[in-house]
Order: C-alpha cells, then structure tokens, then sequence
C-alpha cells in the first residue's frame, strides 16, 4: 500500500497484516493497557521485543505520543537514533562597563 507514509521515518518493516494485528490486538486489549507503565490509554502498537516478531503474543499498546511516553523512554533505552533534543544554554549578558 503506498502513499501516506511519507514523513513517517519511524514505521518500518511492518507486515502486510499490520491493520489485522491493530485490531486484533483492540479486541484483546480494548482498554490499550500499556504494557510499559501498566495503565490504560496506549496510543500506539509496540513490539515487545524488538525486531521482526510480528505476532500477537510480541505486540501491546504503549504511550507514545500521550502521556507519559513511555515509548520515548523505551527508545532511548536502546538507542538514541531519536534524539534530537538540543539544550540552548542562553549565556548571561554581561556588562562589564555597568555601574554609573
Ligand atoms: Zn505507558
């Protein structure tokens, strides 16, 4: 199915039947438990363990782009390819000719 991905550099090698484990995955867990912090509310389809075992018993909901994100917290666990936070440190003005 192409179209609709661009953008999206995070999916990657997902199976043909991915919108089948989607749902079949709603139906077992309808209240997308998230299987990293255990509460309800999981936006997102997460291998449990990572890499190309797409079965069901490998695949839970997990918090990715709501609170508490838990999927960033995973992802920079096993590797920082996401990382692009930049921390802008704004020096201090000085005036060193200040004072009257
Ligand atoms: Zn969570």
């Amino acid at each position: 199915m192409p179209g609709g991905w661009a953008g999206s550099s995070r999916r990657r090698r997902l199976p043909g039947n991915w919108e089948q484990l989607r749902a079949a995955a709603h139906r077992r867990n309808p209240a997308h438990i998230c299987h990293v912090c255990g509460r309800p509310g999981g936006d997102q389809l997460d291998h449990k363990v990572r890499g190309d075992d797409h079965r069901l018993e490998n695949l839970d909901w997990i918090h990715t782009n709501v609170p508490p994100y838990c999927h960033r917290y995973k992802s920079s666990r096993e590797g920082n390819a996401a990382k692009k936070r930049v921390s802008i440190k704004r020096p201090k003005e000085q005036h060193p000719g200040m004072g009257s």
